[in-house]
């Protein structure tokens, strides 16, 4: 018989990895679409050291417009089932998200870290100080902050070619999960293409089993380390798919 559901029982932590796809019901755009682009823009061009080095003006212009469309944007039943799930749940279940955006915490999850940064936050391009909300729209050069340092104020985003945020509570998390749900991620951006490797990988030298389920329209990169697909958006599957015993 076919498995319709993931039941999750009392011994069970759950690790959960979402990305751009999840947060497409809510109308925030993916970006990689047959065109490469995200709305509009290279992505080199507007999240990587470099394209920040080339032209801050394109880059904060691009981010601002990701803050407009993301404080317009509403949690969509997959955020809503994510919330729920680990309020039946309580500290057994983690969320790792690769979105820049708030939706997650404004459905009400609270265990989660953004491994890529957060939209609503901004840090200095050159020295220690901490990150801080920020939640300005910059349209021209003449607006943008510098900080004490002398150093521009940038969005705090994991650009392409820059570490990854939480990495080791992640780690420790991947660890000791038994479930891993990954949500709306093509599986080509690493290291989170490589989560649930790390979670087979650990089966197989002994460990826990790990149940590993991918959720989404279309199979990602990595499909075949899943131990299902459940295809459909994010917004229609998961609302159905616990069985918390
Ligand atoms: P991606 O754009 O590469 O892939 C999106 C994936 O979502 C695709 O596999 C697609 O099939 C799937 N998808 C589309 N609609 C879906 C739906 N309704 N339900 C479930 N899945 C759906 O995104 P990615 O793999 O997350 O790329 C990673 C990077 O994109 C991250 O670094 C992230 O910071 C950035 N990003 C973030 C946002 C955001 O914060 N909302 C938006 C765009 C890109």
């Amino acid at each position: 018989m076919r498995t319709k559901r993931v039941t999750i029982h009392d011994e069970d932590r759950v690790f959960v990895l979402t990305g751009a796809g999840v947060s497409a019901e809510s109308g925030l755009a993916t970006f990689r679409g047959s065109d490469g682009l995200w709305e509009g823009e290279r992505i080199e061009d507007v999240a990587s050291p470099r394209g920040w080095q080339h032209d801050p003006e394109r880059v904060w212009r691009f981010y601002s417009l990701r803050r407009k469309a993301a404080a317009e944007a509403e949690p969509n039943p997959a955020h809503n089932s994510l919330a729920k799930l680990e309020s039946k749940l309580g500290n057994r279940f983690f969320l790792c998200t690769q979105n820049v955006d708030d939706l997650h915490e404004r459905a009400g999850s609270r265990n989660l870290v953004h491994m890529h940064g957060e939209l609503f936050q901004s840090c200095c391009e050159r020295c220690e100080r901490a990150p801080y909300v920020d939640t300005k729209l910059f349209e021209s050069k003449a607006e943008h902050d510098f900080c004490n340092c002398g150093g521009r104020i940038r969005p705090n985003i994991v650009w392409f070619g820059e570490v990854p945020f939480h990495m080791e509570r992640i780690f420790e998390e991947l660890h000791r999960c038994t479930v891993m749900l990954v949500i709306g991620t093509s599986g080509v951006v690493q290291p989170a293409a490589s989560f649930v490797h790390w979670a087979n990988e650990r089966y197989s030298t002994g460990g826990a089993p790990v149940r590993t389920y991918y959720i989404g329209p279309e199979h990602p990169a990595n499909a075949a380390a899943f131990t299902k697909v459940f295809e459909g958006p994010a917004g229609e599957v998961l609302p159905h798919l616990f069985d918390v015993r």
